[in-house]
C-alpha cells in the first residue's frame, strides 16, 4: 500500500470523499422508490476508494531539477544480501587500494604466523619481480641488525598493549646509498581483546638533509674527481677578491695545475685510465692542502686550488715551500693496473696583491700556464709576473700574424740531409722543415709558430701549404736525376683528423706528378695514437698508395709499443733526447741500445736525429744505426744548398759490395 507516500493528502481527500458518498446511500435507499438507483453510486465509492488507496501518482515537478533531466527513481533494494559477494568485492577494493599506493602494506597474523607483503615492499626491499617468503625474514636480511632488533621489540610491545608502532629501517647493500624506511603498524584485536592480526605500511623516508646535501653536491662539486666544480670555484674566489677588498691583509693565492698531454695519456692507455689519473690528482691535492684551502676542477684537466692563511707578501716564506710541496705531491708516479704511470703537471701561481679582480686573476693564471706549456718550463712552477699577460698578447698577435702569412705565403722550406752512415754517407733523403720568412723579423723557427698553429687549427691549411711545396721541390729533383731521393714532411694529429687527408695528399700527388715513393710522412707517437682506429685507416690508405710512413721524436710519448706491429709503419726516428748523451751516459746508451734493437726485430727502418758530435756518430755507428740526421752532417738547408749537397752525396759509391764504411773516414 502506497498510503504513506509523497501524495498522501490526495488519497485522504479521496477517502473522505468516498466517506460522504456513503453517508448518502441509505438516504437514497429510503426516498428513492427505484432502490437499484443506489448501484452506480456503489461502484464510483469503491473505485474512489482504490485510487486513494491503490494508483501510483505520477512524479510532480518539484522532483525535477532541470526540464531535461530526469532523476530516475530510487532501485529497490534487495532485502536478503549475498554475503559471500559482499566480501569478495571488499576484498577486491582493498587489494586495489594497496595496489594503487606509493606506500607498500603488510600484515601478519598472529595465530599462523604468517606474513603478506605487498607488490610495493618486494620492489622496496627485493627485487622487482620477486616474491617475498610469508615471514618476516626477508625484512630481517635486508636491514642492518640493530635495526631489525628495536623494529622486533616495538612489534612485540605492539601486540602486548594492543596499541600501534612506528621505527625506521636502513637497508643493507643497496647501490642506492643511504636508503632508509619506516615501518608502521597496528595491531587488530578480536572481541575478547585478543591480538589477532597486524596491520602495517612500509615506506621510503625521504632524508631532507639528505637530498639537500645531494642537490647542494650536484650544484657544486664535480662528480668525476669529488673535489668542487667550477662554478664553486668561481664563487669562492669571487668571495676572496671581496674579502681583500675591505681587508688589504687579506691574502691568498690561485694555483692553476693542468696535466701536461693528457690526451695522450688518455689515447695511448684508455679513457677509464685518464679518469683514474684525474681522480688520483684529486685525491693528491685533497690530502697534500689544508682544511680551509679550496681545491677544484675547472676544465678536463685543469684543477685550480685557492691557497689561504697566506702568511707573508714574500713568497719565499711560506708560499714557495708549499706549492713545491703540492706540485712534488701531485706528480709522483701513479700506480694503475701494476704499471707506474709517469705525468708531468704544469703548476701556475698568482698571488691576489698582484690583482684585484677574478677575470684578472684567471687571466693572469692562464696567461702563465700557457706561458709554461709553450717554452721550457713545461712541467714545472710558474709565478705569474707582469710580464707574461703582454707575451700573453703577443702569441694573440702572433696568431693573427701567422693567418695572414699563410695568405701572403710567407713560409718557406728548408731541407735536412739525412745520409747512410754504412753507403759512404750517402744522402736517402731530407726533412723538410717549415720557416717564416717575416717581412720585420727575416727567418722565424717553427718552435715559435707551430705550437700556435696547432692550437689554433691554422696547421691545417699551413701543412696543406707546406706539403705541395715540398711535393713540387721533391719532384724538380726526381726530375734532375735523383730518382730515390724521399722527402719527409712533418704531419700534427689536427692534420690528421681532417676527414680529407688521404685525398687531398693523393691530389697532391697527382697535381704535382710525383711519385709517392718519393714522399714520406713524419708523425709523432701522439698522432698515431690519437683516435687509433681512424689513424690506422688513414695510415693505411696513404701505404697502400706507396707513401712511407715515420714515427717521428719515438721514445717521448707515452704509447706500448704494441702499436708499431699494427700500423704500416716503415721508420723509427730516435729524438734527439736520447742522441745527446749517448756517448756519456750509461742510461741513455743504454735506451739507444733498446731503439735500436727494437727497429731491428720489427725489420723498421731508424733514423738517428740530432746528431751534432763523432762521439755520437761513432756510437751509434757500433750499435748498428745506419741512418743519421744532424747537424754534424747538415744543418737544415734551402732548396738550393740542399741541391748542392745533393750532388755531392747522391750515390756516393761503396767502397766493396760487403765492406761497410769505418766511422772515422765518415766526415760531413
Ligand atoms: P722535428 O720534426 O723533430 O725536426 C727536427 C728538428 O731538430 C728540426 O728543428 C731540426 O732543425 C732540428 N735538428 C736536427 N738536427 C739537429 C742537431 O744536430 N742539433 C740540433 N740542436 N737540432 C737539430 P726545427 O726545424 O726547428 O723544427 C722543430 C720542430 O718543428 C720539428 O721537429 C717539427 O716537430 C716541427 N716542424 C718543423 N717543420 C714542420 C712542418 O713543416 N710541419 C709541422 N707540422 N711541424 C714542423
Ligand atoms: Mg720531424
Ligand atoms: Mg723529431
Amino acid at each position: 500500500m502506497r498510503l504513506f507516500d509523497e501524495h498522501v493528502v490526495l488519497r485522504f481527500s479521496l477517502l473522505l470523499a468516498c466517506f460522504f458518498f456513503a453517508e448518502l446511500i441509505p438516504d437514497i435507499l429510503n426516498f428513492n422508490e427505484h432502490s437499484y438507483n443506489f448501484i452506480p453510486y456503489f461502484i464510483a465509492i469503491v473505485i474512489l476508494a482504490c485510487v486513494a488507496l491503490f494508483y501510483k501518482f505520477p512524479v510532480g515537478v518539484s522532483k525535477k531539477l532541470r526540464n531535461d533531466v530526469d532523476i530516475p527513481e530510487p532501485k529497490v533494494v534487495e532485502p536478503i544480501r549475498d554475503l559471500k559477494k559482499d566480501l569478495l568485492e571488499k576484498d577486491e577494493m582493498f587489494q586495489m587500494m594497496i595496489d594503487v599506493s606509493s606506500d607498500g602494506f603488510w600484515t601478519f597474523d598472529v595465530a599462523t604466523g604468517k606474513v603478506y607483503w605487498s607488490n610495493r615492499i618486494a620492489k622496496l626491499i627485493a627485487s622487482e619481480n620477486t616474491a617475498l617468503e610469508d615471514s618476516f625474514e626477508p625484512l630481517k636480511k635486508r636491514v642492518i641488525e640493530s635495526d631489525w632488533n628495536v623494529f622486533r621489540e616495538q612489534l612485540n610491545a605492539a601486540l602486548q598493549h594492543l596499541g600501534t608502532f612506528s621505527c625506521s629501517l636502513t637497508l643493507l647493500d643497496t647501490d642506492k646509498k643511504n636508503v632508509k624506511l619506516v615501518i608502521s603498524g597496528r595491531v587488530q584485536s578480536n572481541e575478547t581483546g585478543r591480538p589477532i592480526r597486524v596491520i602495517g605500511s612500509l615506506t621510503e623516508a625521504v632524508d631532507r638533509r639528505f637530498v639537500e646535501q645531494e642537490k647542494y653536491n650536484y650544484a657544486y662539486q664535480d662528480a668525476l674527481t669529488g673535489v668542487y666544480n667550477r662554478k664553486y670555484f668561481l664563487e669562492k674566489l669571487k668571495t676572496d677578491v671581496d674579502m681583500a677588498a675591505r681587508r688589504p691583509d687579506h691574502l691568498f693565492a690561485v694555483a692553476l695545475l693542468d696535466i701536461d698531454s693528457f690526451g695522450a695519456i688518455n689515447a695511448s692507455y684508455s679513457i677509464k685510465i685518464g679518469d683514474s689519473v684525474l681522480r688520483t690528482i684529486a685525491d693528491r691535492l685533497q690530502s697534500v692542502t689544508r682544511s680551509d684551502d679550496c681545491v677544484a676542477r675547472i676544465g678536463p684537466d685543469v684543477f685550480a686550488i685557492i691557497l689561504h692563511n697566506i702568511q707573508s707578501r714574500d713568497p719565499n716564506d711560506d708560499l714557495i715551500p708549499l706549492v713545491r710541496n703540492i706540485h712534488n705531491k701531485v706528480k709522483a708516479p701513479i700506480s694503475l693496473e701494476g704499471k707506474d704511470l709517469y705525468i708531468s703537471v704544469s703548476m701556475s701561481i698568482v698571488v691576489n696583491q698582484d690583482v684585484d679582480c677574478v677575470e684578472d686573476i684567471l687571466a693572469n693564471a692562464n696567461a702563465s700556464l700557457r706561458d709554461m706549456k709553450k717554452g721550457i718550463n713545461h712541467g714545472g712552477i710558474q709565478f705569474f709576473s707582469g710580464g707574461i699577460r703582454e707575451k700573453a698578447m703577443k702569441l694573440y698577435k702572433l696568431e693573427f700574424e701567422i693567418r695572414r702569412a699563410i695568405q701572403a705565403q710567407e713560409f718557406v722550406l728548408m731541407y735536412q740531409p739525412i745520409v747512410d752512415i754504412r753507403s759512404g754517407n750517402k744522402i736517402v733523403g731530407f726533412e723538410a722543415l717549415v720557416r717564416w720568412n717575416q717581412s720585420e723579423r727575416g727567418i722565424v723557427s717553427p718552435a715559435e709558430f707551430i705550437p700556435i698553429a696547432e692550437e689554433t687549427g691554422l696547421i691545417v691549411p699551413m701543412g696543406a701549404l707546406i706539403l705541395r711545396m715540398a711535393c713540387k721541390q721533391a719532384k724538380s729533383w726526381v726530375d734532375m736525376g735523383y730518382k730515390d731521393i724521399q722527402v719527409a714532411v712533418n704531419f700534427s694529429a689536427k692534420q690528421f683528423a681532417v676527414d680529407s687527408m688521404v685525398d687531398d695528399v693523393r691530389r697532391v700527388l697527382t697535381e704535382t706528378n710525383l711519385n709517392p715513393r718519393n714522399l714520406k710522412l713524419e708523425i709523432t707517437e701522439y698522432t698515431a695514437m690519437s683516435d687509433g682506429d681512424k689513424t690506422i685507416e688513414i695510415m693505411r690508405a696513404l701505404s697502400s698508395m706507396g707513401i712511407q710512413i715515420s714515427i717521428d721524436d719515438f721514445g717521448t710519448g707515452y704509447s706500448s709499443l704494441s702499436y708499431l706491429k699494427r700500423y704500416p709503419v716503415h721508420t723509427l726516428k730516435m729524438d734527439k733526447y736520447f742522441v745527446d748523451h749517448v756517448a756519456d751516459n750509461e742510461e741513455d746508451a743504454s735506451f739507444a741500445r733498446m731503439v735500436i734493437g727494437i727497429a731491428k726485430s720489427l725489420n723498421l727502418d731508424l733514423i738517428a736525429e740530432g746528431v751534432e758530435t763523432k762521439e755520437q756518430l761513432d756510437f751509434l755507428y757500433r750499435e748498428g744505426c745506419r741512418l743519421i740526421q744532424g747537424f754534424y752532417f747538415s744543418k737544415p738547408l734551402n732548396a738550393e744548398t740542399a741541391l748542392e749537397y745533393m750532388k755531392e752525396h747522391y750515390n756516393v759509391p761503396t767502397q766493396g759490395k760487403s765492406i761497410e764504411t769505418e766511422p772515422e773516414t765518415v766526415k760531413a
